[in-house]
């Protein structure tokens, strides 16, 4: 084991100027005290959370790779559209008119985010956000290759310029990649290849979305870094509000560890027969080794991500000490001080209830969606022409969004119509896409009332598809109803 450290080295300032004047405590934990950037190299803890964390981490590093190339039905099983505004998963895609699957998808989201955090805390945070993954698991690593795996944090490491070189071109490279990946979610992977074998001329477009995702790889992974999980994710500033006094953290248990004090004092102490020391040694290698440098003892904090880095640290010094392990554990704050957890409360049985719910309507509207969405438009030329033999002539505009996969030819009847026509009848529609057919319909002057004449619109494609939309075509108010 490495010899703890006396003071931790994250207390010094990295900036060499002496006269800049200093926080009397730190702002950020990001932040030295005089306001420069204090740059996290901690220290790698080895254990069973950190065993347990690689599998993990580069289980799902396969996962998030091989996602976008994963088809079911012929459709990706996840593919995110912006452009187009359709949005596929696990091979059912759905179009900007389902803003209610969407809306119950999203609110299935979120309540499903809370009873996880409810329940285990910031588990997604240090186990399996691709943030966390990336950072902890590749880019760290390489980071160690190449400046050694000294823990020091503060200022930047002092490379040589080919070392430091080096460890950039690797970064680039991984970069590129990951920025690869990240936009196969988008584009899908066909789309994607065709943009990697094709010259940059071709695809300018494609060419300065890859640079610039590129370019965002690099500024988080290389420079952002933690600030990512401390400054800006929104789940992070939520936890306040999401967790409860129940719900699983990392904590350290100050009734056992107090009154800390280091090991040469407790030796002291023992021959002096003066204080009762707790188990804490004050040695800070739970602070070392934390990737968002905050002091774990110092209680819960938002800036923790819970990837369980101190506990492995603490739980070899508590073998090394003949102590038992679990200083630093998994609890909640109410077992930390009463000793017991209540795992069944009001949140963790109204979040699956709600969960439950929005399943179900998300499902039963899912299941009432049929293979084409129709819609009525307003037509800008006049709406109706009343015919010398007195019929009633009326443009309808439908428009039709084919909802299956393939493309589709769509025919209009209008029964009540003495005639209905339109030359863009049959509609030839490609799956995914919406296009517009404008009827023409001609309706017997006694079908208006008050102005207008209730119709069924009878759309059927060459599948077997059929179904019927009622509408209202809009005419004059004839001369037994008040008008002419
Ligand atoms: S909590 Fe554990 S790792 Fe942290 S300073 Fe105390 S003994 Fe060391
Ligand atoms: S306090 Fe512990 S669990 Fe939280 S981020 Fe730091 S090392 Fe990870």
């Amino acid at each position: 084991m490495t010899a703890p450290p006396n003071e931790p080295e994250t207390q010094r300032s990295a900036a060499s100027g002496a006269d800049i004047p200093e926080a009397e405590e730190r702002v950020l934990s990001t932040l030295n005290k005089d306001g420069s950037r204090r740059w996290m190299r901690p220290r790698i803890s080895t254990g069973r959370f950190l065993t347990g964390r690689r599998v993990v981490a580069y289980s799902l590093m396969v996962v998030f790779t091989g996602l976008p190339y994963v088809s079911v039905n012929g459709m990706p099983l996840i593919l995110l559209d912006v452009p187009n505004r359709a949005f596929t998963f696990f091979g059912k895609t759905f179009l900007p008119t389902d803003t209610l699957l969407l809306a119950f998808l999203l609110l299935a989201v979120f309540i499903g985010i809370f009873l996880i955090t409810a329940l285990f805390g910031r588990l997604w945070c240090g186990w399996a956000c691709p943030q966390t993954v990336y950072m902890e698991f590749l880019y760290r690593p390489i980071e160690r290759l190449f400046e050694g795996r000294h823990y020091r944090s503060g200022g930047r490491a002092q490379l040589p310029p080919w070392r430091r070189l080096a460890k950039y071109g690797v970064y680039l490279v991984l970069s590129m990649f990951l920025a690869h990946t990240f936009l196969a979610y988008f584009v899908g992977v066909d789309t994607l290849f065709q943009w990697v074998r094709g010259s940059p001329a071709e695809h300018p477009t494609a060419f300065v979305v890859m640079a610039a995702t590129t370019g965002l790889m690099m500024f988080d992974f290389c420079y952002f870094r933690e600030q990512v999980c401390t400054l800006m994710c929104p789940y992070g500033r939520f936890q306040s509000v999401l967790l409860d006094r129940q719900s699983l953290i990392i904590g350290y248990d100050p009734g056992r560890g107090e009154p800390r004090g280091k090991l040469k004092k407790r030796s002291d102490d023992l021959v002096t027969g003066t204080t009762e020391r707790g188990d804490c040694i004050d040695c800070h290698l739970c602070v070392v080794t934390c990737p968002t440098g905050i002091d774990i003892r110092d209680g819960l904090q938002m800036e923790c991500v819970g990837c369980a880095q101190c506990i492995d640290a603490c739980d070899e010094v508590m073998d090394r000490i003949k102590r038992p392990r679990g200083l630093i554990r998994h609890s909640s704050q109410a077992a930390m001080e009463t000793g017991r957890r209540r795992v069944l409360r009001p949140r963790v049985v109204i979040y699956p209830v709600l969960l439950v719910i929005v399943l179900t309507l998300f499902g039963v509207t899912l299941a009432g969606k049929a293979e084409a969405d129709v819609d009525f438009l307003r037509t800008r030329s006049r709406p109706y022409v009343v015919l010398d033999s007195g019929q009633v002539s009326a443009q309808v505009l439908v428009k039709i969004t084919n909802r299956t996969q393939e493309p589709r030819r769509y025919e209009i009847d209008v029964p009540e119509a003495e005639e209905a026509t339109s030359p863009d009848l049959p509609l030839t529609v490609d799956g995914g896409e919406a296009s517009t057919a404008t009827v023409r319909l001609v309706l017997a002057r006694e079908r208006f009332h008050q102005g207008r004449a209730p119709i069924s619109v009878r759309v059927s494609d060459d599948n077997g598809f059929t179904a019927a939309f009622d509408h209202h075509v809009l005419g004059p108010l004839f001369g037994g109803e008040g008008g002419s």
